[in-house]
């Protein structure tokens, strides 16, 4: 196999797709010498197989906003590969989300899932509709037409889907609802539910804190500690929220958030009452972190990113290619040392790029940011066999598995010098996992 020739018959294949070529082109360059010395994957056609959903749902939802208008949105479930486990991946809720991004994110959940080390396969889903701005009945019945058509190609052992951006506690509710309506049948067929009616403890927390404990394990390994360390977080939403509650257990010092309109820049540090402000503004109130700037009267930087201000330490919680080469930079020359990454690719190749050849310590997000959907996977669990375990037990099964990702990572990962390459890390063990899995199961 080699990379380029593999890449560019996807391309030809799938024109205008750049998010899914992109995700596919790192990974497939990180595993090509792996991949060479099995001619037995090569034999099958394995790549092919691997890179290719396994099957790619798209519909009309149709919804009736508050003016009594007919609206109609794209509606969309990419079942990317169930190899080691059932479908598994969010939901994305986004003007942007179309069929390239949603393909680039059931990719990369493939692997992710398989670093689990949990029995789930990859995919994602979504729609180009919009929560922000929308009232409440109209993000219901938007979740419910969404459902309607969504609710034949799930289940609890066929695929389970979940929140990501747009998409949190209430919208998991308000589809939930519906799919329970639809099927008669209460089972664990979304994770991130409310906790009355099936989620798991530590869910909501889970890819912030993950994040965190697998930043403790990158720095352990050059002995650094992250108490008092100077931090940049973007994003503003459960990502973020949860990766400043951690920090600031840790004693680290969070100095920015930001939203797709602009970044703060709170030099004093966001505490535990300004991040309940946060949360509050955000999970209750659907406002902008601009009012954050205004309250606290700090500095607000409009249709800007954060990755201008000094920090120790960058954790990308937003969106897709938030840290350019240039930022890369300008966070390199301002004395970062650890970037690890919340959002899916939120660094583009030219930033990885920077961040390798700096030898700064690099979390990329299908290792870093893992937690969510362990933790989700740990829903699964609890939903199937009727119980629930506490939030010290879901912690604590958390910990071990950023404990058991990162020391992956290593394994697979560590050059001849001791450090560590964690991109190389995660796509090998990633991959090896899902590989030999499908090579048991036949060419299908
Ligand atoms: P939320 O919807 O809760 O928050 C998303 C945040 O990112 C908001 O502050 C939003 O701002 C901002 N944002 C979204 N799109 C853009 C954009 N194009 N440019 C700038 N800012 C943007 O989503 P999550 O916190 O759940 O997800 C954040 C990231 O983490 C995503 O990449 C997601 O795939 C990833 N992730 C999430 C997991 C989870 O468990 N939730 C698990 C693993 C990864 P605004 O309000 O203005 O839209």
């Amino acid at each position: 196999m080699k990379t380029e020739e593999v890449v560019e018959k996807l391309k030809q294949r799938f024109p205008g797709q750049p998010e899914y070529i992109q995700a596919v082109t790192a990974v497939l360059k990180s595993i090509e010498d792996v991949y060479n010395r099995h001619p037995e994957f090569e034999a099958t056609n394995l790549i092919e197989r691997l890179c290719i959903p396994d099957r790619i749902l798209k519909f009309r939802v149709t919804w009736v906003d508050d003016n009594g208008k007919v609206q109609t949105n794209n509606g969309y479930r990419i079942q990317h590969s169930n190899a080691i486990g059932p479908y598994k991946g969010g939901l994305r809720f986004h003007s942007s989300v179309n069929e390239s991004i949603l393909k680039f994110l059931a990719f990369e959940q493939t692997f992710k899932n398989s670093l689990t080390t949990l029995p789930m396969g990859g995919a994602k889903g979504g729609s180009d509709f919009s929560p922000r701005g929308k009232s409440n009945g109209e993000v219901m019945r938007f979740c419910q037409a969404f459902m309607t058509e969504l609710w034949r190609n799930i289940g609890p052992d066929t695929d389970v889907p979940a929140g990501d951006i747009g998409v949190g506690g209430r919208e998991v509710g308000y589809l939930f609802g519906m799919y329970k309506k639809l099927t008669r049948e209460h089972t664990g067929t979304l994770t991130g539910k409310g906790l009355e009616f099936g989620g798991s403890l530590i869910r909501p927390e889970a890819t912030g804190y993950g994040n965190v404990y697998f930043l403790k394990h990158m720095l352990e390994t050059r002995g650094i500690e992250l108490k008092g360390k100077v931090v940049c977080v973007s994003g503003s939403g459960n990502v973020a929220q949860y990766t400043v509650d951690k920090l600031i257990q840790e004693g680290a010092k969070v100095v920015t958030l930001s939203d797709s309109n602009g970044y703060i820049y709170d030099p004093d540090g966001i505490d535990r009452e300004k991040l309940n402000y946060v949360m509050e503004l955000k999970n209750l109130y659907r406002g902008r972190i601009k009012e954050y700037a205004e309250k606290y009267g700090v500095k607000y930087v409009e249709g800007a990113r954060p990755w201008g201000e000094k920090c120790d330490i960058a954790l990308p919680s937003a969106t897709q290619n938030e840290i350019n080469g240039d930022e890369a930079s300008t966070l390199i020359s301002n004395g970062c040392i650890a970037v690890s990454e919340g959002a899916n690719m939120p660094s583009t190749p030219e930033a990885i790029k920077v961040f390798q050849e700096a030898g700064i310590l690099y979390g990329p997000a299908k290792a870093a940011n893992a937690g969510g959907v362990s933790v989700s996977g740990l829903e699964m669990t609890q939903n199937a066999a009727h119980l629930n375990w506490s939030s010290e037990e879901v912690d604590n099964k958390l910990k071990q598995i950023m404990a058991d990702i990162h020391d992956q990572c290593v394994k697979y990962g560590k050059r001849t010098d001791g450090t560590v390459d964690y991109v190389k890390g995660a796509n090998v063990s990633g991959f090896m996992k899902v590989a030999k899995a499908m090579m048991g199961q036949g060419i299908l």
